[in-house]
């Protein structure tokens, strides 16, 4: 079969899968999205959309039927239909085993653990008494984790001291879900690296990006980041052993914590393209969603060196209220040089919500820097009415 004539079906109609199908139809490609939401950010761009909640079995048959491979654009999906499909012959990437393993966060550090890749100590939570357990081994703080399902932070509870035991077990649903603990890492960084592997094994590694989080939520990459030269080859050496050890097909992003005592550790894995790697798009050759196509089908990966310094910063949902997304300052941001804007096409904005991302190259990280930030003052997206 010609690869170019594959059907490409994601679950997910959001802004990764939306940045997907962008690259996807550069290359001709036809796409099949399956999301519960009707204009969702994919939907005016997919050639077809089945209109489904992610956990509809059925719907997702009827995807994998339409299409010849089948990917996502974030982890928390069901496995067990994905599982049945690839037993069938459908092609899945990355394979639902994978995937199996990564949705749960135990399971993931476990096999990081031993394949000897470096993470914080952690162990697994079964009743409230594990957790005195954790505080006695960890000391306080601690962070208590549910291993399944939690995204920017929902899911993490920082445990202080014995007396905050009870209400972080209740607060997680410890009696229904599963949980883990985990040392808590005073880190001096936080870094990410994209790798993305091909069907036949080839690894593709990105440069390192540097994040900055607010109340868990990613803010700004800045590429390259900040960090010796020793450290830079050991993340991206770390990001190739972490691809190997999942057997992982298309892009996967790493997200590191570079310690006081330049030690890096691994926090989580994520199996598709990520939000710190939105800067691919203008810092590098192949930017992570066209990596991820390439590798999805079966064609050679591409070149991911940084054409120049980048800085990505997102645009949240700002003010206080939910309503008809509204954005303000374009003009004005856009008459900075070398910053280029992305708006999802979300129908509403709620506070904190990802509403878009801007992008701003540079001859230097500082002159990215200076105009990513200068550009983030004049772009901010209300709900209608709520400025
Ligand atoms: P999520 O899966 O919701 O993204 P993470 O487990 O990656 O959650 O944690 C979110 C943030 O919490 C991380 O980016 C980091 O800032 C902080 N964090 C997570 N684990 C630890 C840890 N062991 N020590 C210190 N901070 C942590």
């Amino acid at each position: 079969m010609n690869v170019l004539k594959k059907k490409i079906g994601i679950i997910g109609g959001g802004q990764l899968g939306k940045m997907m199908i962008l690259e996807a139809k550069k290359m001709g490609f036809y796409v099949v999205i399956l999301d519960p939401t009707l204009h969702c950010p994919a939907h005016s761009i997919a050639d077809e959309h089945i209109v489904a909640d992610f956990d509809d079995d059925i719907a997702i048959k009827k995807l994998a039927h339409r299409v010849d491979v089948i990917t996502y654009e974030f982890e928390h999906i069901g496995v067990e239909v994905l599982k049945e499909l690839e037993e069938k012959g459908y092609e899945i990437y990355p394979t639902p085993k994978s995937l199996e393993v990564i949705q749960d966060k135990y399971e993931q550090k476990k096999l990081l653990k031993k394949k000897r890749i470096p993470v914080p100590d952690f162990i697994y939570i079964s009743n409230e008494e594990d957790i005195i357990k954790a505080g006695e081994k960890f000391g306080y703080p601690f962070i208590l984790k549910r291993c399944r399902g939690g995204y920017d932070g929902k899911g993490n509870v920082v445990v202080n001291g014995v007396e905050d035991v009870k209400a972080a077990y209740e607060r997680l649903g410890g009696r229904y879900e599963e949980l883990m603990a985990e040392e808590f890492v005073n880190f001096k960084k936080e870094i990410s690296v994209l790798a993305c592997r091909g069907i036949d094994g080839e690894i593709a590694v990105y440069p390192v990006g540097e994040n900055e989080h607010k109340d868990n939520i990613l803010i700004e990459t800045k590429v390259p980041a900040k960090i010796t030269k020793t450290l830079t080859n050991r993340a991206m050496n770390l990001a190739n052993r972490v691809m190997k050890a999942f057997e992982g097909v298309g892009m996967f992003c790493v997200e590191m914590f570079v310690t006081d005592d330049k030690k890096i550790l691994i926090n989580e894995v994520a199996p598709r393209p990520h939000n710190s790697g939105h800067y691919s798009i203008e810092g590098c050759i192949t930017s992570q969603f066209e990596q991820h196509i390439r590798a999805i089908v079966g064609l050679p990966l591409g070149d991911t060196s940084l054409i120049s310094p980048t800085v990505m910063r997102n645009i949240l949902g700002e003010g206080s209220k939910i309503g008809e997304a509204m954005v303000y300052g374009v003009k004005e941001a856009l008459e900075i040089p070398g910053v280029r804007l992305h708006i999802y096409g979300k129908e509403k904005s709620f506070p904190r919500r990802k509403m878009g991302h801007l992008t701003a190259t540079g001859e230097t990280l500082e002159e990215a820097l200076e105009r990513a930030r200068k550009a983030s003052e004049f772009i901010k997206i209300y709900a209608r009415g709520g400025k």
